[in-house]
C-alpha cells in the first residue's frame, strides 16, 4: 500500500473532517459497507451515513467525494423501481382486471392429481377438510399424490380468468403507473476500499484506542494534537497526553505518532516525528509502526530516544503502549 505523497496529502484534508472520520470509523469497525434503504420518504437514502453526516444531499456529495478519491469504492448494485412523477421507492402493486378494471383478482393455484392427470384449482380438492380427487374420488394422503401445474388469477367481480394479469404501480404520493411508465434508479452499496483500510484503520481506531487508554491512566489528552514548540514553532502529533505527578508539581506528558506502510516503515518516519519531539520535548515519545521498523529507521533513531513500538497490524499496539507507560512508571516510583 504505497501511497504517492500527493495522494496522501488530498487523502489527509478529507479524512480531518471530523464527521468523515467518524462515520470511516464506524464502517471500518463494524465491517459495514454503506447500502440504500428506502426511508420514510420513499426516497433512496444511505441511512447509516446520513446519521452522520446530515441530510440526503450532503450524504450524495460525499460519497461522491469519496468514491472520487478512491476511498470508498463502488459495490453490489440494483435498479429500484420508482415513481416517474415524485421518484419514491416504494410503489404498491397491484393486479387489474383487463376486462372491469377491478383490482379484485384472486390467485388460484392449479394442481394435478398424478394418479387419473385431472387438473384443476387446488380449492376443488379440498371436500370439507379432506383432500379428496373431484373428478376419480380418490382420497389424497400425501403431497406427492399431487404436482403443483401453474396459477391463474381470477377476477372477483367479472370472474374473468387470466394467467398474465396488468400490473399497476401506485406511488403513496398519489401517482398510478404501469410497468411501461417507471422509472428504474441505479443504487449501489459503498465499501471503504481495502487498500485504504489499514491506514484508516490505524488513524481512526487506534488513536482513538490510544486516547482511552491514556485518558483512563489519568492523562489529558488531544488527537490530533497540534502544540507548539520550544522555538516557537507548532507541531502536530497523533496523540498527546499530560499529566501532572503525585506531588502536583513535575509534569509528566507522552507523545505518540502512528506510522503505517506497506513494507517496514522508513528512516523518514522517524526523523520527521524527532523533529517534532526534538523541539517539543515530551518525557516519552513513541512512534508506533506498522508493520514494522525498518533497520535503517531502527539505526538511524539510536541517538533520537523515540521508543519504537512495532506491531504487524496494529491490533496490539495499545498493549505495547500500555506496557511502556507501566514500566515508566514503575521506573519512576523506585
Ligand atoms: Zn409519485
Ligand atoms: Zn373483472
Ligand atoms: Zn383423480
Amino acid at each position: 500500500m504505497q501511497v504517492s505523497s500527493e495522494n496522501r496529502s488530498g487523502r489527509q484534508k478529507l479524512l480531518s473532517d471530523p464527521k468523515t472520520r467518524e462515520l470511516l470509523r464506524r464502517l471500518i469497525m463494524e465491517n459495514k459497507s454503506l447500502a440504500p434503504d428506502v426511508g420514510p420518504d420513499g426516497l433512496i437514502h444511505y441511512l447509516v451515513a446520513e446519521q452522520v453526516i446530515g441530510d440526503a444531499k450532503a450524504t450524495e456529495a460525499w460519497i461522491d467525494e469519496m468514491t472520487k478519491d478512491g476511498i470508498l469504492k463502488k459495490g453490489a448494485y440494483k435498479e429500484l423501481v420508482t415513481c416517474p412523477v415524485h421518484l419514491r421507492a416504494d410503489p404498491q402493486v397491484q393486479l387489474e382486471c383487463a376486462k372491469c378494471k377491478a383490482r379484485k383478482m384472486r390467485k388460484t393455484t392449479l394442481v394435478e392429481h398424478l394418479y387419473c392427470g385431472y387438473i384443476d384449482a387446488d380449492s376443488k380438492f379440498d371436500q370439507g377438510g379432506f383432500l379428496v380427487c373431484p373428478n376419480c374420488k380418490r382420497p389424497i394422503h400425501r403431497a406427492d399424490e399431487l404436482r403443483s401445474s401453474g396459477g391463474w388469477y381470477e377476477c372477483q367481480n367479472c370472474l374473468t380468468k387470466t394467467s398474465v394479469p396488468k400490473v399497476v404501480l401506485s406511488c403513496r404520493d398519489g401517482d398510478e403507473f404501469g410497468t411501461n411508465d417507471l422509472r428504474l434508479a441505479a443504487v449501489y452499496t459503498y465499501a471503504v476500499e481495502d487498500s485504504v483500510v489499514a491506514q484508516l484503520k490505524n488513524a481512526l481506531i487506534l488513536a482513538p484506542a490510544l486516547v482511552e487508554l491514556l485518558s483512563s491512566a489519568g492523562f489529558k489528552v488531544m488527537s490530533p494534537a497540534t502544540l507548539q514548540g520550544r522555538s516557537g514553532t507548532s507541531h502536530t502529533v497523533d496523540v498527546y497526553g499530560e499529566k501532572t505527578g503525585d506531588q502536583g508539581t513535575e509534569t509528566n506528558d507522552v507523545a505518540i505518532q502512528i506510522a503505517v506502510d506497506a513494507a517496514a516503515v522508513e528512516p523518514s518516519a522517524v526523523i520527521s516525528f524527532f523533529a517534532k519531539t526534538y523541539d517539543l520535548r515530551p518525557k516519552l515519545a513513541i512512534l508506533i509502526t506498522i508493520p514494522s521498523a525498518s533497520e535503517a529507521a531502527k539505526q538511524i533513531n539510536e541517538g533520537y530516544g523515540i521508543t519504537l513500538v512495532e506491531d504487524s497490524d496494529g491490533a496490539s499496539a495499545v498493549q505495547k503502549v500500555k506496557a511502556l507507560l507501566d514500566s515508566a512508571g514503575k521506573a519512576k516510583t523506585q
